[in-house]
């Protein structure tokens, strides 16, 4: 693999890991977050991991804000030349709710993270990618945004709306040579569903772990390792798929 590689939401758990699994094959890595220090962190971690190999560099971007995604693009077209490979996959959770008692500015910043943060990441990415004559998005979904999610209707919304982005998108782009998936974890256990287990009672904690017939979280290695396979050339003919990875539960 000799790609330059962005990911957004980087510092932390499936985007950390996922740049891990890059640095393993001595990827370049552009890579993005709010969070500057657990950012920085994991530069050091991936260096580490590729022994040089990779050029690795961290940038502080909200995807939210478009101005700031702008940047993003432009500063790494201008340290790498190209971004080959768009790992959208900053997101944000949403605290169990029922819908008519949810705030609605909950509700706006899942769609201004989630849904506006992906657009924008997209658009950027494909007018570089076009005149490139190619490139590769992996969005990262949810098997919220393929089924019912009750108590976090607004979130599974905009899982729903990056499933609809990736389908659409994937076939406007096909024949100019850009495939574009996304991922549809269950919960993996990273920082943002330890938090949502840290609001919920013991019964909550079990329906979540238990919701897998694999009867476990899923590690967020089980998902950069997809990420990275989608990003190959051996996922050469796969396109416009919205990859579940639940252990079996939409089966
Ligand atoms: P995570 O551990 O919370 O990591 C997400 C990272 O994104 C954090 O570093 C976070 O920074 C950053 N971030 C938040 N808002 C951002 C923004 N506006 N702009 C740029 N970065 C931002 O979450 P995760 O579990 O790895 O989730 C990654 C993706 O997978 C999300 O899209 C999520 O919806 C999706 N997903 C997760 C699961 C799961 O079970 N974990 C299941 C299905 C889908 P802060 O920590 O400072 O907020």
């Amino acid at each position: 693999m000799s790609h330059t590689v962005l990911i957004t939401g980087a510092a932390s758990g499936i985007g950390a890991q996922a740049a891990k699994h890059f640095a393993q094959k001595g990827v370049d890595l552009a890579l993005s977050d709010i969070n500057e220090e657990a950012g920085l962190a994991l530069v050091d971690e991936c260096n580490h991991i590729s022994q040089g190999q990779s050029k690795v560099t961290f940038y502080i971007a909200d995807v939210s804000d478009k101005v700031a995604v702008t940047e993003l693009f432009r500063a790494a077209k201008n340290d790498f030349g190209q971004i080959n490979v768009l790992v959208n996959n900053a997101g944000i959770e949403y605290p169990p709710t029922p819908l008519h008692l949810t705030d609605d500015a909950l509700f706006e910043k899942n769609i201004a993270v989630n849904v506006k943060g992906v657009w924008y990441c997209m658009k950027e990415a494909l007018n570089m990618m076009l005149p490139n004559g190619g490139g590769n998005i992996i969005n990262i979904a949810s098997v919220a945004g393929l089924r019912s999610a009750p108590m976090i209707a607004g979130y599974s919304a905009t899982k729903h709306a990056v499933v609809g982005l990736t389908k659409s998108a994937a076939v406007e782009y096909a024949k100019l040579g850009i495939r574009i998936n996304a991922v549809c974890p269950s919960f993996i256990d990273t920082p943002m569903v330890q938090r949502t287990l840290e609001q919920m009672d013991e019964r909550g904690q079990k329906s979540i772990v238990g919701a897998s017939p694999m009867k476990r979280l899923g590690r967020p290695e089980e998902i950069a390792a997809a990420i990275v396979w989608l990003a190959s050339d051996e996922a050469s003919f796969m396109n416009g798929h919205c990859m579940t990875l639940d252990g079996g539960m939409l089966a």
